[in-house]
């Protein structure tokens, strides 16, 4: 993570690079602030950036060895823990690393609740062991921190552990890593990143070095928002009030839902064969631009892909919102094992055309006639 893929606030990077510049490396460091401001991104670009070989004034360079390890988040002296869902006594953090890479680098202005979500039950969401040794699991290959901590840097200069949402963790394991703070370990820099900072031990914070992250005013998100979407016809930049994951989310579902909306009326009109209606579609969905034209296609990929894992039974794996679902539970019975790889390949093929610059009207009226025919295709196995 560079410092130029965070969006905006340039004071608060030049105040981070500054005391970099002066050589005031904290070892203990505190990244606070209120929620929606980029506090974990802001912490990995610190992180990037300390380690850089061949750093410049303003970031760093993403192409040394060390920048291209920290930009698939897969140093082996960067360590980031979170909290959870614990499974075992020997859950760790590591565990679910592929997960949180994968989560991060979506959207990396997600929130610990996102993140919550993500992981699913909430009940068990909390930090694991990391700050003592738990011998029974270290035959796993499973090391906690503190037994990585006892060995030597790998290659860095600054070994990082970035402790992400530490309010969650219980008093137990804060004043462990209190000990942590007190005499931290050689080449070891503690980056903690937490909202709730009133609700970290006191002694705990008075350790620690404070960089304050502000959220976005409604005019950055604005120019966020019109860079990234375009015309921000639905006021969400002020909405959001400032908090950039927030506006993220507010995208995310008005999209999905006129997916939802654009791609059910679509297999209506399919299905009935209601071909003036269908060229009324296809010129409503070719006045959208070229991305929302793919995404509808990819997401029609993906509602034949859920219909079919919904017809072997496995209705649980569904990783849709509500109404897709409810959607899917009815169109499903339109998909079966002859028609399936057909309708994706047409989909598909048409994501290909829309990158050629199409007549996009003429290429959905020619595709809904495709499904037409498709969707009356009979299972032979019924
Ligand atoms: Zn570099």
């Amino acid at each position: 993570m560079r410092f130029n893929e965070i969006f905006a606030l340039e004071d608060i990077k030049k105040e981070l690079l500054n005391g970099i510049s002066k050589n005031r490396i904290a070892h203990s460091q505190i990244f606070t602030g209120p929620k929606g401001g980029p506090k974990l991104a802001l912490a990995l670009a610190y992180a990037q950036y300390i380690n850089c070989l061949n750093k410049t004034e303003k970031d760093s360079c993403n192409t040394c060895d060390s920048c291209v390890k920290y930009s698939k988040l897969s140093h082996p002296d960067l360590h980031v823990i979170f909290p959870v869902v614990k499974i075992s006594k020997c859950t760790r953090a590591v565990d679910y690393m592929p997960e949180w890479r994968n989560f991060f680098t979506t959207n990396i202005y997600s929130s610990l609740d996102e993140w919550s979500n993500f992981m699913g039950d909430k009940t068990s969401f909390i930090y694991t062991h990391e700050f003592t040794s738990t011998k029974e699991c270290v035959d796993n290959s499973r090391l906690t921190l503190y037994n990585k901590l006892a060995l030597k840097n790998f290659e860095s200069k600054h070994r990082v552990v970035i402790i992400w949402g530490p309010e969650k963790m219980l008093k137990v394991a804060s004043n462990k890593l209190l000990k942590f703070l007190e005499e931290p370990p050689d080449g070891t820099v503690f980056l903690l990143v937490s909202d709730e900072t009133n609700s970290l031990l006191p002694t705990l914070t008075s350790r620690l070095q404070k960089s304050f992250i502000p959220k976005y005013t409604d005019e950055e998100l604005l120019l966020f928002y019109n860079d990234k979407f375009g015309s921000d016809i639905n006021g969400f930049s002020k909405k959001a009030n400032g908090d950039i994951s927030y506006l993220l989310s507010l995208n995310k579902s008005t999209e999905e839902a006129d997916l939802l909306k654009d791609f059910t009326s679509w297999m209506r009109l399919c299905f009935k064969q209601d071909f003036q209606g269908l060229t009324n579609w296809a010129s409503l969905i070719s006045s959208q631009n070229t991305i929302y034209k793919k995404k509808l296609l990819g997401f029609s990929i993906n509602t034949i892909r859920y219909s079919l894992i919904n017809n072997f039974g496995n209705n649980k794996m569904l990783q849709t919102s509500n109404d897709e679902k409810e959607f899917v539970l009815k169109f499903s019975k339109f998909v079966n094992e002859e028609n399936s790889i057909p309708l994706i390949l047409e989909f598909e093929k048409s994501i290909q055309y829309l990158n050629r610059n199409i007549n996009s009207k003429i290429l959905f009226f020619e595709l809904s006639l495709q499904v037409s025919k498709m969707l009356k295709i009979k299972s032979s196995v019924d």
